[in-house]
């Protein structure tokens, strides 16, 4: 069996390191993929910390789901074609229940878990793929773009269409220096909103001012009065009409609350298991308040975020390049909060 170089994980919460493994070929209905790009994520530091699924069953695993690359050889039973341009769907899904048959695999019945972590993934030179999650990339959209579009920009798109984001909209971004912050204040604005984009620290609302067309105005967040700011920040101090948390942050969370517009919408995009968000019953319907959960994305929302990013309506955000030998080293950055933005591993 040919060998490839990989980064692999040998229990959930231990170090990830660099060594040979096998080569893996692909079932029925998989094909291999040569990875070109595979964002390098809190999202996957997350599940290298073992925080969506700590089942030592599962490891050693190769971690990395936010990939795109080339088809390289194909399973039995699969209508794809080698030298196909693929980018990956993070859920693995049962393809059968009601959900999936009619395009929502994100709220599919029988879930299966996450690429990446229930199987192997893309922190490695190829990648087996289910056929079902190796959705097509767009021609004119570049293989770092396309690793992000399949979920740093495909989870925005996926809050913007629940939420119905347009040019009547003002939208506070909470976290905006994020890989999903920085692209969902992006898109906002393309739809015609008026964002506010709230993060901490001067470096980090510099990028997302640097990153982000001059219709969104940067808040910092780490200040007192910050219900009253956000408001001045907004058109007319009306406050957002759509609130999206990224982070989690309840104090933050409940100016941002005080701060939103009458009939506004909060979508929390975060997966504390030990948080919750308290408020009183009667504030929901004095402000005809809604609290949406988001969840990831369907398949063409994936599909259509690389477009998005093809077509130049939104720019992808790369802060840096790496190889397989330093992702250890990113990991270590994104426990330790020391980095933001999107790091992505070009094996
Ligand atoms: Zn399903």
């Amino acid at each position: 069996m040919t060998s490839m170089n990989a980064v692999v994980l040998d229990e959930w919460g231990g170090d990830l390191t660099v060594r040979q493994v096998d080569r893996p070929d692909p079932g029925s209905g998989e094909v291999r993929v040569d990875v070109r790009a595979c964002a390098v994520t809190r999202t996957i530091e997350n599940a290298v910390q073992g925080g969506l699924s700590d089942d030592p069953a599962l490891t050693p695993r190769v971690p990395g789901h936010e990939f795109a690359g080339v088809v390289s050889e194909v399973g039995a039973g699969v209508d794809l074609s080698v030298g196909d341009r693929v980018l990956a769907y993070f859920y693995l899904t049962c393809g059968t229940c009601d959900h999936c048959r009619r395009g929502e695999a994100n709220r599919c019945l029988r879930f299966r878990g996450w690429y990446g972590v229930n199987c192997d993934g893309a922190y490695a030179e190829s990648a087996v793929l289910p056929a079902a999650n190796a959705l097509p990339l767009p021609e004119e959209t570049g293989f770092a773009a396309g690793a992000i579009a399949a979920d740093g920009l495909a989870t925005p798109l996926h809050v913007c269409e629940r939420t119905g984001v347009d040019d009547t909209d003002s939208v506070l971004v909470v976290g905006a220096a994020g890989r999903i912050g920085v692209h969902l204040s992006q898109l906002a604005a393309s739809r015609g909103a008026h964002v506010v984009a709230a993060d901490i620290d001067p470096e980090r609302l510099a990028h997302v001012d640097d990153l982000t067309p001059d219709t969104v105005v940067p808040v910092d967040a780490s200040g007192g009065e910050f219900a009253s700011r956000v408001r001045d920040a907004t058109p007319r101090g009306a406050g957002p009409t759509v609130v999206v948390d990224t982070v989690g942050d309840t104090d933050t969370l409940g100016d941002a609350w005080e701060a939103m517009a009458m009939g506004g919408q909060v979508v929390s995009l975060t997966t504390h298991h030990d948080r919750t968000f308290d408020v009183p019953m009667k504030e929901y319907v004095v402000k005809e308040a809604s609290f949406l959960g988001s969840r990831y994305a369907t398949k063409d929302q994936v599909v259509r975020a690389a477009r998005l990013f093809a077509d130049g309506r939104v720019d992808p955000v790369v802060r840096r390049r790496v190889g397989l030998d330093e992702v250890p080293a990113v990991h270590e950055e994104l426990r330790a909060g020391e980095t933001f933005g999107t790091t992505v591993l070009e094996p």
